[in-house]
């Protein structure tokens, strides 16, 4: 199914599942209470949000061998590991703010892992039964600020710089998907997922082993080559085969 969060005409937020003629609407959450009522909302009806709101969000760093090498990288033993803060998510449609301490800001497609359960130290054979599906992530970037600073808390923590969605596709083999991301309509970066360094359970049990992920967060598994920059006024999209279509536009910031 595709798991979505939504904000109705009675400005209420709630999740539902994407269904033919529209969003089913649910009761509680894909993680507690989950039950289905019988409203369905027309699509026109709804305004789609980050289809989770994670307490955290880790990114990996040079996990694609072409991606690492265009940013003059070598790949890494361990997977390079970093945190998005939760105030940097945002839903398809929202804009991305360019900062104006940035002259640089890139975008970086990348499946998004969603954690479906409190997972500790789960071994990576485990890792499926605690992953409730995937997304689109956008991993935004200042790569000028990533550069001077030597590590990535600003370069990568900005407000709005880590869309999520449209929604979350919970039956999906996460080997072997297309992943391509467009700034308005011109193909900039085109990947498979099989050209992981770390797969997602090898990168499930090892972010795990640090610290514990609460359902809901988010593991953004890095992005294939293409990565380069975004301007205001573009519209940036995220494209990954049975997930769907992430867009958001880019406007300038102050
Ligand atoms: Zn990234």
């Amino acid at each position: 199914m595709k798991i979505v969060r939504i904000r109705t005409e009675a400005d209420e937020i709630a999740y539902g599942v994407a269904e033919a003629e529209g969003i089913a609407l649910y009761r509680g959450t894909p993680f507690v209470a989950w039950e289905p009522t019988e409203t369905v909302i027309p699509f026109d009806e709804v305004h789609l949000l980050a289809p989770v709101f994670p307490t955290k969000v880790v990114g990996v760093g040079r996990n694609y061998v072409e991606h690492a090498e265009e940013l003059g990288n070598k790949l890494p033993d361990d997977p390079v590991i970093f945190l998005k803060p939760a105030t940097a998510v945002i839903g398809p449609g929202a804009p991305i703010v360019l900062p104006s301490d940035s002259s640089e800001v890139h975008h970086e497609a990348e499946l998004a892992v969603v954690v479906g359960k409190v997972s500790h130290r789960v071994a990576a054979e485990d890792a499926a039964s605690h992953i409730l599906g995937y997304t689109a992530g956008n991993d935004v970037t200042a790569r000028d600020l990533q550069k001077k600073d030597g590590q990535w808390t600003r370069a990568k923590g900005f407000d709005s710089f880590c869309p999520l969605g449209p929604a979350i596709e919970t039956e999906l083999d996460p080997a072997g998907l297309r992943i391509s991301c467009e700034v308005n309509g011109e193909l900039r970066q085109e990947g498979s997922t099989y050209d992981m360094v770390f797969g997602v359970a090898e990168l499930f049990a090892f972010v795990s082993r640090v610290m514990t992920l609460l359902p809901g967060d988010v593991i953004l598994t890095g992005t294939p080559a293409g990565v380069g920059p975004i301007r205001a006024g573009d519209r940036v999209e995220v494209i990954i085969e049975r997930i769907g279509t992430l867009a958001n536009p880019v406007v300038a910031g102050s």
